[in-house]
């Protein structure tokens, strides 16, 4: 562990302020980028990190980085990707618990000078037990949720919707609104039956109690998409909340990829004309069955625009994440689709969202993808999975109005239709652009001086002075 006592300018010691992230790259990305911007306004860094998708320490040379090795702890014997996050989630938090104690302490112990450096800690929302480890060793901590303020205020209402019979969910029920909490319905939850609701009930209820034993809540988010629910956290929660969105505009961090972001078709994305390339992307854990995937190819293939497509490894149900290959695609679409477009296995998706070229995005909606496209103007086609990606595709269609979901059975016609109305010169598409692009400037308004999510993260940066 390298020194902790880092310099200012004037000479004074610098405040030091811990992370842990989560160790899935959407929640990796967000994590870095409060650290680059925190970073970027005096303070000294230290990254706790499992070996499990470790980052790699030599693109943040200004960070010290403490590892915190436990095994994989990754559950075995399902290929449900939800169940086994969620699960894994658990067994993260249980595997670290010693072992960053004893690291935690030993940091703490350098001096007394190392122990009043340090700040706090800044852990994911997930990461409970690890939260109070560290509150029992007396580092005050606070929370980053990577996910919207819609869902944190669903997760604080979630005992309130079992208790009135939304949860577990009954499959006949799915399509019904939750009147409490629009415009969700109940399939918009993360579980939507009974088989997990034990473990989802554990889960949530573990972030809930990390943000509202916390000093302070750090959300990815901004005003101009979910003032009301902004609102509603700051009344209910009983802790600061800071909506700091989008961090991956207002940071000057580094690529915190897990993956190589292939940059070798930038150049084919430049000859492309304004607007016309459908841009395709799952993320970072959403799967599908092998059907799927030859119905998605030729869904793609058969809208005739121009596309650039990330096919990762281990997208398809039963294929390994860490096989070199990405998952074959169906005979006959090379040569159906020549010249027109690109398969990548991994991109640099802010950069891709924000050029020109891009028309429209296909995403699984995780919270990181919704935001750079949000950022970028960008209208939205959805296909949800798991976890939070139904509701933020709920708001992407029905309070945003910025993008449209694909609902029900994937194949390649609905896909052919649904990109031909995001695509084509009338309604919805003509409307779905226009408010893209209204979005994006309310949101780059937030991001300006004296608008919200700078003055935000003013006051983070006082908050964490006083800590
Ligand atoms: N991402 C990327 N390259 C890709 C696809 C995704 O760098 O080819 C990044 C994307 O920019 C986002 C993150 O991976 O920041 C995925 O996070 P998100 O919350 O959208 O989804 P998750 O992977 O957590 O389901």
């Amino acid at each position: 562990m390298d020194s902790i006592g880092g310099h200012t300018a004037t000479g004074g010691r610098r405040r030091r302020v811990l992370f842990f992230p989560l160790p899935y790259q959407g929640h990796i990305n967000p994590m870095f980028q409060l650290a680059g911007l925190l970073h970027a306004r005096g303070f000294a860094v230290t990254v706790f990190h499992t070996h499990f998708n470790a980052p790699d320490k030599s693109r943040h040379p200004a960070y010290d980085f403490v590892p915190v090795p436990v095994s994989d702890c990754l559950p075995e014997g399902s290929s449900d990707v939800f169940q086994v996050t969620v699960e894994h989630i658990l067994a993260v938090n249980r595997a670290c618990e010693a072992l960053f104690r004893e690291r935690l302490a030993a940091l703490l112990s350098e001096d007394q000078a190392a122990r009043d450096d340090v700040a706090c800690l800044v852990a994911d929302a997930h990461l409970l037990t690890l939260l109070d480890v560290a509150r029992g060793l007396g580092v005050p901590t606070l929370v980053l949720r990577t996910g919207s303020s819609a869902c944190l205020r669903m997760f604080a209402a979630f005992p309130m919707l079992c208790d009135k019979g939304y949860q577990p969910a009954q499959e006949s029920q799915l399509e019904a609104p939750v009147r409490e909490l629009p415009p969700y319905r109940i399939r918009d939850f993360p579980s939507t039956t009974s088989a997990y609701h034990g473990v989802i009930s554990e889960v949530i209820s573990h972030i809930v109690t990390a943000v509202t034993t916390s000093s302070g809540l750090i959300l990815n988010t901004m005003d101009a998409l979910e003032s009301g629910e902004l609102a509603s956290l700051r009344r209910d929660l009983g802790v600061p909340v800071f909506d700091i969105g989008p961090l991956h505009k207002l940071s000057p961090a580094a690529s915190s990829s897990l993956l190589l972001q292939d940059r070798g078709y930038l150049e084919w994305l430049d000859a492309q004309a304004p607007a016309s390339v459908l841009y395709v992307s799952f993320g970072s854990l959403a799967s599908m069955s092998a059907a799927e995937l030859v119905e998605t190819a030729w869904g793609i293939a058969n809208s005739g625009h121009p596309f650039l497509w990330v096919l990762r490894p281990g997208l398809v149900r039963g294929t390994s994440p860490s096989e070199a290959e990405a998952p074959p695609l169906p005979d006959g679409f090379d040569d159906a689709t020549r010249w027109r477009g690109v398969v990548v296995s991994w991109a640099p998706q802010e950069e891709v969202l924000a050029h020109p070229a891009v028309g429209m995005f296909w995403t699984h909606c995780g919270w990181n993808s919704t935001l750079e496209s949000v950022c970028a103007g960008v209208p939205i086609m959805a296909r949800p999975c798991f976890g939070d990606q139904m509701g933020n595709a709920r708001y992407v269609e029905h309070v945003w109005r910025t993008g449209l979901t694909l609902d029900g059975e994937l194949v390649r016609g609905k896909v052919e239709v649904a990109v031909a109305a995001l695509m084509g010169p009338g309604e919805p598409g003509a409307g779905l652009r226009r408010r893209a692009q209204e979005l994006r400037s309310s949101v780059a308004e937030c991001m300006a001086k004296d608008g919200s999510s700078c003055t935000n993260v003013d006051k983070l940066v006082d908050h964490l002075l006083t800590l």
